[in-house]
């Protein structure tokens, strides 16, 4: 077998020798034991929304959704949206510009709030926007745009949303189970996340944390059979079943990686590990000449952008191969200005695992010529 390599991306990620040994049986999808994992899941992922809410008003449903994050919240976006609703999309990094685009395959409505990717989204900005006679019924942001690291004011902007009575749509995808968020007190309509990013599971579904109301009023909306978000969320009702073959192993694992957050100390705790893990990163990069593409007040715990250091010979692809050779996965940029690469420290990773990425990073330069002096470009 091939050696186990660690994992700083930002998912899928690298996860525990439990979760992965979770996934040594096999489940049947209407097996009862099967259907108790599936609702322990869901209760859990409210509970780390916040449920239970204090106010009854606020009742969230989780509807797990088979495939990558990117289903779920297609899975919203083609499902909640009346044929005359409007959607505004706010956009600072390519997880904004994906949700915008999925818009416009399913033909619905849609204008984009640009800001540029090293600026967080200004709730003020979007008040504007939101003002009539635009006639704008849901909006959409992403919590932590990974693209970047950046961290957007996610209750702010639900603030304004609610002002203006519209929908409030968040892809909270690298963010939830290690930053802090409460749905109610958001004022979030639908939250989308998945089982390969801070939760530490591994790849196979996402899931959509909605207000029950909003869930009912989607009812026939869906564009797609597969991606319909409240007939797979009628299904769960029904008999507590998926709709469509399940990822079973993905849920065993899925359900032991919640046990080992809850042992952890819950979303402190986790946040705890993580910006530990990003402070050691940051501050050693720091030492070898790198400087980050975001400015600190506006930087996640999550994933850190590095601008290539102006030197004529460092080579991402070789820095990157070398680096994977050494055992280590970093990620390369997806910036559209700057050349940057990416380093996550999320991920059953500790502060000890992000010192040997940094020494393998030290040694790596030094093979490559670039040891001394290196200078990020400006
Ligand atoms: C990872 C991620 C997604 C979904 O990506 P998939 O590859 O489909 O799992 C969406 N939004 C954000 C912010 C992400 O970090």
């Amino acid at each position: 077998m091939p050696t186990a390599k660690l994992l700083f991306t930002p998912g899928p990620l690298t996860t525990s020798a439990t979760v992965k040994g979770a996934m040594l049986r096999d489940a049947g999808s209407r097996d009862r034991d099967f259907l108790q994992t599936v609702r322990e899941i869901r209760e859990r992922l409210l509970a780390i929304g916040g449920a239970p809410f204090p106010n009854p008003a606020d009742q969230y449903e989780c509807v797990p959704m088979q495939g990558s994050g990117t289903f779920a919240i297609e899975s919203v976006i083609s499902s909640a949206i009346p044929r005359n609703g409007k959607l505004l999309v706010l956009v600072n990094g390519a997880y904004g510009r994906r949700m915008a685009q999925m818009t416009r395959i399913h033909g619905i409505e849609t204008e984009t709030l640009d800001t540029p990717e090293n600026r967080k989204i200004s709730p003020e900005a979007v008040a504007e926007r939101l003002a009539p006679p635009r006639g704008i019924t849901h909006v959409a942001v992403v919590h932590c745009e990974t693209t970047t690291g950046l961290l957007n004011p996610v209750e702010a902007i639900g603030a304004v949303v609610k002002q203006a009575d519209a929908v409030y749509i968040v892809d909270a995808m690298s963010s939830f189970g290690a930053i802090p968020l409460n749905l109610a007190a958001a004022r979030i309509d639908f939250l989308i996340s998945s089982a390969n990013k801070c939760i530490e599971g591994v790849p196979g579904f996402g899931f959509v944390l909605a207000r029950r109301g909003r869930i009912l009023e989607a009812k026939g909306q869906a564009r797609t059979l597969s991606l319909d978000l409240h007939a797979q969320w009628a299904g769960f009702e029904s008999d507590g079943q998926f709709r469509f073959t399940p990822p079973t192993h993905a849920l065993l694992a899925f359900r032991q990686a919640l046990h080992e957050l809850e042992a952890e100390g819950g979303v402190a705790g986790r946040a705890a590990r993580y910006r530990t893990n990003h402070a050691v990163l940051v501050r050693g990069m720091a030492k070898l000449g790198f400087q980050t593409y975001l400015a600190p007040e506006d930087q996640s715990y999550i994933i850190t952008a590095f601008r290539y250091p102006e030197h004529p010979r460092f080579q991402f692809d070789d820095f990157y191969g070398r680096l994977s050779e050494s055992g280590f996965i970093i990620y390369p940029g997806k910036l559209t200005s700057e050349a940057c690469f990416r380093i996550g420290t999320i991920g059953r990773l500790s502060p000890t695992d992000i010192d040997a990425l940094l020494a393998a990073i030290r040694r790596v330069l030094r093979e490559m010529g670039v040891s001394r002096g290196v200078r990020a470009a400006r």
